[in-house]
Order: C-alpha cells, then sequence, then structure tokens
C-alpha cells in the first residue's frame, strides 16, 4: 500500500490525482501532518509525501529502522514539479515510484541513487538475492576502484565494469559461503530441488529434509530456482506449503518424462505409486545439470519424504527487441529496460546508433551491415549460448521481416528467450492515415530476395480476391522497380480506381511524410525502402482527408 500525506490545499490536490489514478495501491493518510506520516510510516510499503523535503526527513528521521525494512519515500514539492525518492531507493522502490507518480503529475523525477545517475545497475536491483558488504562494493565500483566478478556459476549479468582482479569482490555463488567485507555475494538461481512425498507428508519434513540437503552439501537455500516433483504429486500439500515458505515456484513432470531420466538411484517404490522408478533424482536432473545431492529420505519413521539436489546447467538470456518506427517515444519502456540489461547487444549498424545513448557504459556492441542477418542470427545466439546477456534488435517489431525468427530457428533449448514486442511500421503508418486497418488486414512484402515472385503474387491475389486491406513492405528499391506496380495491377483488378491508398515514408521520423491518394493515382516512382503502401478494400473511404476502413458492413448498428 502507498500511504498518502499532504499539508496545503495544492498538495491535497496533487494526492487525490494519484488516489483516484490508483484506488486499489493508496491510502489516504488526513489529519496533522506528523502523526499521518509516522502512521504511514509504519502501515505502508511505500510513502508519498507532497510536502517539503526538510519537514519530511525532520518526521521520518526518529522511525528509521534499516534499508531493508523502511518504507520507500517519494517526496513531491507543493508546485508538483518534482518527485525526490527521498529514501529506500532501490530496496523500497523508492526511484520506480518517483518515476510512476512524475509521469502521473508531470512532475521531473530527480534521482539520487548513484548507481542510478551514472548508469551502472545497482547490486541490489539484479533480481538476484544479495549479501555482503553492498554499499562498500558500490561505492568501490562508482569511484573506478578494481572490483573484480569471481562466478562460480553462470548468470547473464548486464554490464557492469569489473576488473581481472581487486580488493573488492563481486562472487556469484550458489554455495552457502559467509561474504567478506569488501564482498558480494549474488545468489543465482542455480539449484532444482527435486523432491518425492508420501500422501499427506507434513510440510515440515518435506522443508527438514530440503534443509538438511543444502546444508550438508554447503549449498545456499538462496539459489533454490524451483522444487521439481512428478505431477501426481502437483496438488500435495507438504510440497506446496514447503515451496510457498522457500518462496519458489513447484515444477512438475509426468511420469513417463520422469522415467526416461536416468538416475542413480531408482527404485521400485515410486513405480509401483506413480509410474517412475525416481521422482526426485529424475525431476531435479530432467533439465541437464550435475546432481550434486544424491536421493536422500527424511528423517521420519516412515520417512515420507525424499529429495536430491541438482545445479542446472548456466542459462544465457537472448532478448529480441523491436526498438518501433523511428521516434524515441515509440520505444517501449520494456524494450529500454531490455537494452540496458543486456552485456551485449547486436544489430545492424543503422539500428544501434538509433539506441547507443540508451545503452549502460560497457555494453559490447557486435554490429554489422546489411545483408548480414543470418550471421548476427547466429552471433546474437551463440553469446547468449556462452551464458551472456543479449539483446538483438531490429526497428518496428523485432518479429516482422526481421531478426526474430532467423534467430529462434537457431536457437537451443538451453537458453532463455525474450521477446519485447514494438510498434511495426504498418501500425506506425496506419496512425499516421487515419483508420485504414479497422477491418480485416494483411501486411505482404514485396521483397522477392527470400521469395519467389510466385508466391508473393499468389498472395496478393489472394487478399485481393479476399478484399483485404493490404500494407505493403519492402515496396521498392532501385533495383526492384516492378514488383509495386504489378501487385497494385493485380488488387485494381478486384478494386476501384477510386480506393484509398496511403504511402507513409519514414513514419515517425522528423522528414517522415504521410499522404493519402488512390490506386489510380498513385505514382509507383514515389516510393521507396523507407516506405509503406496500405491499399484499402472496397469499402474503404477517404473522409476529411484521412483514410477509414469500416469495421463492417453494419457496424454502426454493433457495440464498440
Ligand atoms: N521489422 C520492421 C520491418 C522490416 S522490413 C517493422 O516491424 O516495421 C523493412 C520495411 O519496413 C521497409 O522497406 C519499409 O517498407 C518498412 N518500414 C520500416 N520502418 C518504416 C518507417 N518508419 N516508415 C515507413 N516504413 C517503414
Amino acid at each position: 500500500m502507498i500511504g498518502l500525506i499532504s499539508a496545503t490545499a495544492a498538495g491535497a490536490a496533487a494526492r487525490d490525482r494519484l488516489a483516484v489514478a490508483w484506488p486499489d495501491r493508496t491510502r489516504v493518510y488526513d489529519g496533522p501532518v506528523g502523526d499521518a506520516v509516522r502512521r504511514a510510516f509504519a502501515e505502508c510499503e511505500q510513502l508519498v509525501c507532497f510536502l517539503a523535503t526538510g519537514a519530511v526527513v525532520r518526521l521520518v528521521a526518529p522511525l528509521l529502522g534499516g534499508k531493508a525494512a523502511d518504507p520507500g519515500v517519494v517526496c513531491v514539492d507543493e508546485g508538483g514539479r518534482f518527485a525526490v525518492p527521498l529514501l529506500g531507493g532501490h530496496a523500497g522502490g523508492a526511484n520506480e515510484l518517483a518515476l510512476e507518480v512524475g509521469e502521473l503529475l508531470g512532475a521531473q523525477p530527480v534521482v539520487t541513487t548513484a548507481t542510478d545517475a551514472v548508469g551502472i545497475p545497482g547490486l541490489d536491483t539484479l533480481g538476484l538475492p544479495v549479501e555482503g558488504g553492498v554499499a562498500a562494493v558500490t561505492r568501490a565500483l562508482l569511484d573506478g576502484e578494481p572490483v573484480a566478478l569471481e562466478t562460480e556459476v553462470a548468470w547473464p549479468l548486464p554490464p557492469l565494469p569489473f576488473a581481472a582482479a581487486g580488493t573488492y569482490v563481486v562472487r556469484l555463488t550458489d554455495r552457502a559461503v559467509e561474504p567478506g567485507a569488501r564482498e558480494v555475494l549474488l545468489r543465482p538461481p542455480s539449484l532444482v530441488v527435486g523432491v518425492g512425498a508420501s500422501r499427506g507428508a507434513p510440510a515440515e519434513e518435506v522443508l527438514e529434509v530440503i534443509e538438511s540437503a543444502l546444508r550438508e552439501a554447503g549449498l545456499s537455500p538462496r539459489s533454490v530456482a524451483s522444487l521439481a516433483t512428478v505431477d501426481a504429486k502437483a496438488e500435495e500439500p507438504g510440497i506446496l506449503e514447503a515451496a510457498a515458505r522457500l518462496g519458489v515456484p513447484v515444477v512438475t513432470y509426468t511420469a513417463g518424462e520422469l522415467a526416461s531420466v536416468a538416475v542413480p538411484n531408482p527404485s521400485d517404490a515410486p513405480l509401483a505409486a506413480v509410474g517412475t522408478p525416481s521422482v526426485a533424482e529424475a525431476a531435479a536432473l530432467r533439465e541437464g545439470g550435475e546432481l550434486l545431492v544424491p536421493k536422500r529420505k527424511s528423517g521420519g519413521s516412515p520417512a515420507m519424504a525424499t529429495c536430491a539436489v541438482v545445479r542446472r546447467p548456466g542459462r544465457g538470456r537472448l532478448a529480441v527487441v523491436g526498438l518501433g518506427p523511428g521516434a524515441r517515444d515509440l520505444l517501449t519502456p520494456r524494450a529500454r529496460d531490455e537494452l540496458r540489461r543486456a552485456s551485449v547487444l547486436v544489430g545492424l549498424d543503422q539500428y544501434v546508433d538509433q539506441i547507443r545513448d540508451l545503452l549502460r557504459p560497457g555494453t559490447r556492441i557486435l554490429q554489422s551491415g546489411l545483408g548480414a542477418e543470418e550471421e548476427r542470427a547466429r552471433t546474437a545466439v551463440a553469446e547468449a549460448r556462452r551464458g551472456h546477456a543479449v539483446a538483438l534488435i531490429g526497428s518496428g517489431d523485432a518479429g516482422v521481416y526481421a531478426m526474430a525468427s532467423p534467430a529462434l530457428a537457431e536457437a537451443s533449448a538451453d537458453i532463455d528467450v525474450v521477446g519485447v514486442p514494438g510498434v511495426t511500421a504498418a501500425l506506425a503508418a496506419a496512425a499516421l492515415l487515419g483508420a485504414p486497418l479497422g477491418h480485416d488486414h494483411v501486411s505482404i512484402s514485396l521483397s522477392d530476395l527470400h521469395t519467389p515472385w510466385e508466391v508473393i503474387e499468389r498472395r496478393v491475389r489472394a487478399a485481393a480476391e479476399a478484399d483485404i486491406v493490404v500494407t505493403f513492405y519492402n515496396p521498392r528499391s532501385r533495383g526492384r522497380d516492378w514488383q509495386l506496380p504489378k501487385a497494385l495491377a493485380i488488387l485494381a483488378e478486384h478494386r476501384e480506381p477510386g480506393t484509398p491508398v496511403g504511402v507513409v515514408r519514414n513514419a515517425s521520423r522528423p522528414d517522415g511524410t504521410a499522404r493519402v491518394t488512390t490506386l489510380a493515382a498513385l505514382d509507383p516512382a514515389t516510393v521507396d525502402m523507407m516506405t509503406v503502401v496500405t491499399v484499402g478494400n472496397t469499402a474503404t473511404r477517404t473522409v476529411a482527408g484521412r483514410m477509414v476502413t469500416p469495421r463492417g458492413y453494419r457496424w454502426q448498428e454493433e457495440p464498440e
């Protein structure tokens, strides 16, 4: 819950805007501000105070408990001009909240946390549990002192300025070691615990066998990624409760899937009960990896739970990121985050230039020219397989006539793939033209570089016959000039000469143009490779200069 506190009428007006926008996330604290701040501090995870920073500093100072426990506090000035995360920038989420509040109120977020300001990801923002001297090691990173990275387990880190050696150390480990004063431990989710349980096995017994296995093997519970078991045990309360207490999900497999896994300690009991000679070991080993703790039984008599622990192979991360049509504000926030999350960026040189300023310092850039698509796809996958965090970029949507399919055709199951959708050219153009895509529509690329012209022509003809709105990508280049007239002629066999046609060049870019013409009047010479051409169907009209395709023949009678 976010507690909202204000003192004056102006503050209350801004406060109410937040309360109305986020009814389920916020609670207004009325009354004398000192009292309100104290109550909100005790009850909420976050506070937004429409008060001077000085006033808030004095009020919360006596309440401070520690970074891990204190709520995040954001101050907004009386004029609603600035949103200042005052306390709990990272752990309390105040930096992020300030961005959100800023967006809502039109206020400038003023983030003063050093790592955010200089473009180094905070060690506590990597999505991994951290232990040890976070403040000391972060300061060393910011001061440019050598900080060494020791990776016992591969995990795709964002770019951080690590040195070959140093007195400060960041260690990626799943072992139960204590951090030194100048050391930070990052806990990657590298351990899979396979569990078996008899019906009605108590959660305590399941937890006990897991925890003792980890303890004796010297492994950290904070690196446990999941509990794995057979699907017949998917609803077993003791397993669910143990997973909830460890804060991890339960992953299940069919008996058949488990029976096919080679294990060191098969037995007859599970074979009779659930149809596989091993549950704990097989479930833990199902995704591959190294068996660190072979099957062991709980201490009960009879023993009702078993477990086995596997260190799974490190997984790289491939993000396939669409950059949108060009304008910076049509690049999604998620795309921006993924670009900053990557330590390796792969893309066409002109797209790299488009977003270079968003990258964190230290990002390795692998750019290549037009025509090197296959090489880019292969490079991106190879880097991810080496355990890196890779972003493969494309303009518009990276899955539309772009890099996603060649890359995923190469990718194996041993990497994680994240897709970030982007605004594709057809949509960017449609928004400029009016509402040409209000009913069924297709995109067709007129490039016959990779597709035989007969195939393209057959598809154009099908769209023509089916009366579907068509957007042509790659419509015309210097060496390919007859395809567009030919495609338009096929459409003209089924559509009137006056059918509206939209021609959009460089949509959303500074020199962009959009115009609406007709099938008969379109001059193909005005079309080039920076352009998309959208041809209306027989119902498409021009209304006040805009292209409009009705949603249906009876659309005005139908509800939205
Ligand atoms: N992945 C891209 C498309 C790549 S194919 C996307 O989703 O938009 C390249 C073709 O896309 C170009 O020849 C052109 O037809 C079209 N295109 C890309 N960006 C454009 C823009 N800003 N304005 C108009 N057309 C564009």
